[in-house]
């Protein structure tokens, strides 16, 4: 199946970078390699000024995710930075609280 999604490491670098390293302080190794090869299927749009968070994993499904769902609670240095993981592949990440994130390749 082709995949048009771009990689989130292509759009947020600075992101993917910190969530990697995040991930390795929790000792999640598995999941802070697959961070570099999740795709950005859709920002959360809900419009609220304290939420970037991001839709990954378009194969996976929608919240409420169901079986095989945990979360991965990150201590980033400024706001909040939460996983959902299902079945060992990152479904969706909450970016709560934190400045706007610097985004490559767009201007917004
Ligand atoms: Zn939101």
């Amino acid at each position: 199946m082709e995949e048009k999604h771009p990689f989130v490491r292509d759009i947020f670098p600075d992101l993917v970078a910190e969530l990697a390293a995040l991930l390795e302080d929790e000792g999640e190794h598995g999941l802070a390699v697959h961070v570099r090869d999740i795709r950005l299927v859709a920002e959360c749009g809900c419009g609220d000024d304290f939420c970037q968070s991001l839709r990954t994993g378009h194969h996976l499904p929608e919240r409420p995710f169901g079986e095989g769902h945990r979360c991965v609670e990150l201590s980033p240095s400024t706001g909040m930075l939460v996983l959902d993981v299902v079945d060992e592949r990152i479904a969706y990440i909450e970016v709560l609280g934190r400045p706007p994130m610097p985004r490559r390749g767009a201007e917004r």
